[in-house]
């Protein structure tokens, strides 16, 4: 039994002492989403990684019974190859140590506080390493090895999505996850989730962005597509949202329930 308000996701919801009974009550988990401001083409906010992540995490949480923590709502530079460059206007980011610190500080706390796992959903491509580095560096501050019964937990939603989805959203066009940047993936789940943020009628038609192999710094602006997205987000529709939130939220709850029990 939970001593929380039925329907409670947000840890930012709930107060200190019903907290307290939570952890209390057996081996709990936390989700930190994990998102950036980020320019998005004219058709998507700059939240959009923010949203997504935090949405599919206050989702997942429902299904298996944990909290969602507040969402990191800037992420690591934008690189022109995965969401277009740092160089573009709306983008606003961390350097790599400040998100290490900022994931080492939160996920440190969190197991401080009685957390037994903590799951890091996230929504932003150039963050994961860094993501991950702070998950190193905290579980070391407390000296949490192999077979200690706390743990985290660390994934990008995208990788959730199974072939039948892609078939179904994509045919057989999909431009690959390091150009879904603005593209059919997040236009779909935004006009499910928050339909009221995007505007189609200024979407971009224009074929998937071909960067060279290698990065350059500093970047050759032109070498990324004017609207700002690396993919078009022609074919988008909140039913192809809904079918794409409803596999991953389902899919990834499974995993959770499998392997934090
Ligand atoms: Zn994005
Ligand atoms: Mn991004």
């Amino acid at each position: 039994m939970s001593p929380l308000p039925p329907g409670t996701v947000h840890l930012a919801d709930v107060d200190a002492h019903r907290l307290v009974e939570w952890l209390d009550g057996g081996p709990r988990t936390v989700i930190v989403p994990a998102g950036a401001l980020e320019q998005h083409g004219p058709h998507l906010p700059l939240g959009t990684d923010a949203l997504l992540s935090g949405r599919i995490a206050a989702a997942v949480a429902g299904q298996v019974g944990a909290l969602v923590a507040p969402t990191f709502s800037f992420g690591y530079k934008s690189q022109q190859k995965s969401g277009g460059g740092d160089h573009l206007t709306g983008t606003t980011s961390l350097d790599a140590q400040t998100l290490i610190q900022l994931t080492r500080d939160v996920v440190g706390s969190l197991l401080r506080q009685g957390v037994h796992r903590v799951v890091l959903l996230n929504g932003h491509y150039e963050n994961y390493q860094f993501l991950y580095e702070g998950v190193d560096l905290a579980l070391r501050d407390r000296g949490i090895t192999a077979g200690d019964d706390r743990c985290v937990l660390l994934l990008s939603y995208w990788d959730y999505v199974s072939d039948n989805s892609l078939a179904a959203v994509y045919g057989d066009a999909f431009p690959g996850w390091d150009v879904e940047h603005g593209g059919v993936l997040e236009t779909s789940l935004m006009l499910h989730l928050e339909p009221g943020s995007v505007w189609l009628d200024r979407a971009p038609d224009h074929p998937p962005a071909r960067p060279p192999r290698f990065d350059r710094l500093p970047v050759v602006p032109d070498r990324t597509p004017s609207s700002g997205c690396l993919s078009a987000p022609t074919g988008s529709s909140a039913e192809h949202g809904r079918l794409l939130l409803e596999q991953v939220v389902r899919d990834l709850s499974a995993d959770l329930r499998a392997e934090l029990g």
